[in-house]
């Protein structure tokens, strides 16, 4: 088996947040949480293409916390 067949990586095609061996990273590859991540876009994407597995936690990122991290894109 190869390194590639060993490595899972799985975008959302809502978000565009990038899973990688259960790891999520970010659009500009931090690493994320994907309780932050529900928090910051997928809750409010609502759509059941997102393929967040927390999609709908509230235990993730602030409304403060939102507004900087839109502020960093
Ligand atoms: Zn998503």
């Amino acid at each position: 088996m190869s390194l590639w067949e060993k490595i899972m990586i799985k975008t959302c095609p809502e978000c565009n947040a990038t899973w990688i061996n259960g790891q999520l990273y970010w659009q500009n590859g931090k690493e994320g949480c994907p309780h932050d991540l529900a928090g910051l876009l997928c809750n409010d994407i609502q759509d059941p293409e997102c393929i967040n597995p927390c999609k709908g936690s509230t235990s993730g990122a602030t409304w403060e916390q939102r507004r900087q991290f839109l502020g960093e894109l």
